[in-house]
């Protein structure tokens, strides 16, 4: 099944800068529906994408979290090399 590799470019037309990642629930003014269904698509997607990982993390293609910084300089190596 293909379900991810997907774009949502909706939005509201009202609140054409509301961005639930960003903004979150807090952010949607007047109770607006349209903002509300965004913030639910949003979160429904986190939700897929733990499921997804659950299931096999393996397939997790979209998160992956960024590579792990290399690890600072030693400082124990440094005097070593100093002396
Ligand atoms: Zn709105």
């Amino acid at each position: 099944m293909k379900i991810r590799s997907r774009k949502f470019e909706g939005r509201c037309a009202r609140h054409k800068r509301y961005n639930p990642p960003v903004d979150g629930q807090g952010a949607i003014k007047g109770g607006c529906k349209r903002c509300d269904l965004l913030f639910e698509i949003w979160e429904a997607s986190l939700k897929l994408n733990q499921l997804i990982r659950k299931f096999d993390p393996a397939h997790d293609d979209l998160e992956r979290p960024p590579a792990p910084k290399p690890p600072a300089h030693d400082p124990r190596q440094l005097s070593l090399i100093g002396e």
